[in-house]
């Protein structure tokens, strides 16, 4: 089945914004399978932001994530990295639709809330920098045969 990585930023977790959105994910029906608070070190923020190494916006980027704890997470599904980025909404929460994370939670792009891959081929790489192959889980959710037909 999918996987994804998501993450609370630090402006999330200060802002009591993990459980809120945490319960988002359970009640669509995705299978949380990894989690944990941490304080990132700044080669596993540079190694999963490294697309924008040289943007001018990357040093303010790095300080903020590294400004505090954030609380990572691997979610499974059907399709599951493409419906996240649907929930989590545009990266600009001014432009983010309502009912999204962005788009009800946030107004700065500096201070978004959430990052959540872009691509399975971004969760396979986010979820090997964050996560041991030993601290995600395999089990069933008692409603996995209604929720899939
Ligand atoms: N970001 C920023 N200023 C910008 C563009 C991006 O501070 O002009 C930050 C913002 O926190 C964003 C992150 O950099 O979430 C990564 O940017 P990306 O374009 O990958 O957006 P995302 O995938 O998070 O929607
Ligand atoms: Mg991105």
């Amino acid at each position: 089945m999918d996987r994804t990585f998501v993450m609370v930023k630090p402006d999330g977790v200060q802002r009591g914004l993990v459980g809120e959105i945490v319960s988002r994910f359970e009640a669509k029906g995705l299978k949380l399978v990894g989690a944990k608070l941490e304080l990132l070190p700044e080669e596993r923020v540079v190694e999963q932001y490294r697309e924008h190494l040289e943007k001018p916006f990357f040093p303010g980027l790095k300080a903020y994530i590294m400004s505090g704890p954030c609380f990572l997470m691997a979610w499974e599904g059907k399709g599951v990295a493409a419906v996240v980025r649907r929930m989590v909404g545009a990266t600009n929460p001014a432009e983010a639709e309502p009912g999204s994370i962005r788009g009800d939670f946030a107004l700065d792009i500096g201070r978004n809330v959430i990052h959540a891959s872009d691509s399975p081929e971004s969760a396979a790489r986010e979820l090997g920098i964050h996560f041991a192959p030993g601290e995600l889980v395999d089990y069933s959710r008692i409603d996995e045969p209604v929720l899939y037909e």
